[in-house]
């Protein structure tokens, strides 16, 4: 089995690992700090525990309940989304909130709190969490909701991983009529064009995204495809299939690392202006099948190995509405001049809905996600400068991406983390954990 790495698959690291099993009454012994693992598809350290242990989730992977009247389902933490979904559709039931991959587990979907293309309408997973339970280090099981034990609820909700071990959780599912996403596709010129269209979609569309073309400059300085889609009601217009429904599930993988002169500036240029072009600058509608809609990425396996072996880091930050102008025109526009393209770039909108835990990272603003092929000093130098932009912006950097950020942004992005620091496990950890809080003393067992 290949050691465990990071979606981003940097940096790589030394740990162990321990299956976990169904009812065992306490947490397995291992080596150095504890630290849970789902199905490793955060981008950067905070799945990893050099020279700790990781708790490996896979075998927690049972649906303990599912009332199909109210849309309520209990399953065990190591369930992934994609298992969720396969019951659920066919009986008329989605998931409240989706990130852009369905091989998540519902740990770690709680652990990073995570968002998706309707935070401004749903705010973040953790939001429809109705109970979990929280297996500590010492063998004490906490049942936390909101009203119950709710702050080991609000620490747990976006906790990292570190305050226990998630064994199991109810959630809330949304209903709907049919598998269908009625997509709209805008073209928009540039940035003034995103924030435009952004505006006009939130009120009518419960799910909007858009793709940016992180090589366009000057007037043409953030220019994109804006997807804006509802489910489908029970009856609908005709309306043309998207083409990526019928080749999604096509098996595709990338089968091997690619060597690192396969991303560069010309061959990501390329792809960006083909995709940019193949709307011809009109806008479109489409039935879409939820799967592509959702996760057009998890349609060819392993892609994060076209970066190589040396990975990739992924930056994504949110900036408050006020700043956001200013603050996304200079990301765009030092991540263009910095020789070192984006291969994806996204840009959304997140609503004003709080997020429930205290370490979340959604919070009102524009969000943006940049992924850089790791080539050394150079692209670590970027990406601190969009980092250092994004403090000046009063925002924030997403840790379930992130490879680098230092103690003293992490300590402005989260000023809650005084307050979280006590329900901590006090044998648990994570290599981005001790990074960002190099005073704290990784208990040893
Ligand atoms: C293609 C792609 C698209 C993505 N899109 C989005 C997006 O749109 N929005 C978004 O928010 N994120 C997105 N992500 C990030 C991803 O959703 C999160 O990193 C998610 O938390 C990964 O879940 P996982 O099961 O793989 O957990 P891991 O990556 O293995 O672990 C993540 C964290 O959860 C903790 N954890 C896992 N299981 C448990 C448990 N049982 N109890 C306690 N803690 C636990 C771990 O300790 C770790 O801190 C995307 C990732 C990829 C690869």
């Amino acid at each position: 089995m290949s050691p465990p790495e990071s979606w981003g698959r940097y940096p790589h690291v030394e740990q162990h690992t321990r299956s976990l099993v169904w009812r065992s009454d306490a947490l397995p012994r291992g080596e150095g700090t504890l630290l849970p693992r789902g199905l490793g598809r955060s981008y950067g350290d905070s799945c990893l525990n050099a020279g700790g242990t990781l708790l490996l989730t896979s075998g927690l992977d049972r649906l303990i309940d599912f009332d199909p009247t109210t849309g309520v389902v209990r399953c065990e933490a190591g369930v992934s989304l994609d298992t969720l979904l396969r019951l659920s559709v066919p009986r008329g039931w989605f998931l409240p909130v989706t990130p852009g991959t369905k091989f998540v587990t519902v740990g770690g979907a709680i652990a990073n709190d995570v968002h998706g293309k309707n935070h401004h309408r749903s705010g973040t997973f953790g939001r429809h969490v109705r109970r979990l339970e929280l297996l500590r280090s010492d063998g004490s099981r906490r049942m936390c909701s909101p009203e119950e034990n709710p702050d080991w609820f609000g620490a747990t909700v976006g906790g990292l991983g570190l305050t226990g071990l998630v064994t199991w959780a109810e959630v809330q599912l949304v209903p709907i009529r049919n598998p269908f996403v009625v997509q709209e596709t805008i073209p928009f010129e540039n940035l003034d064009g995103f924030f435009r269209v952004s505006r006009e979609s939130e009120a009518d569309h419960d799910f909007t995204v858009s793709w940016v073309d992180c090589l366009a400059r000057g007037r043409k300085l953030g220019r994109g495809l804006f997807y804006r889609g509802n489910f489908a009601p029970s009856q609908f217009e005709r309306l043309p299939l998207a083409k990526s429904h019928l080749s999604h599930g096509a098996g595709l993988a990338v089968p091997m690392d690619l060597p690192a002169f396969c991303l560069n500036r010309l061959s990501v240029s390329a792809f960006n202006l083909l995709y940019y072009h193949r709307q011809r600058g009109r806008p479109s509608q489409q039935l879409i099948h939820y799967d592509p809609f959702f996760y057009p990425l998890d349609a060819v396996h392993g892609w994060n190995r076209i970066y190589g072996r040396r990975g990739f880091l992924q930056f994504q930050c949110v900036v408050p509405h006020a700043t956001a102008r200013d603050a996304v025109k200079e990301i765009l526009e030092r991540s263009a001049r910095g020789g070192l393209p984006s291969f994806l770039s996204v840009l959304k909108t997140f609503g004003d809905l709080p997020s429930p835990g205290w370490l979340s990272f959604p919070r009102p603003g524009i969000t943006l996600a940049m992924d850089f092929a790791n080539r050394g000093e150079k692209t670590w130098r970027l990406v601190e400068e969009l980092d250092r932009v994004t403090r000046e912006a009063g925002g924030a950097v997403y840790p379930a991406k992130d490879a680098r950020m230092s103690p003293e942004s992490f300590a402005a992005y989260f000023p809650q983390r005084e307050r979280f620091a006590p329900y901590v496990d006090p044998a648990f950890s994570s290599s981005f954990w001790r990074r960002v809080n190099p005073a704290s003393l990784p208990a040893l067992r």
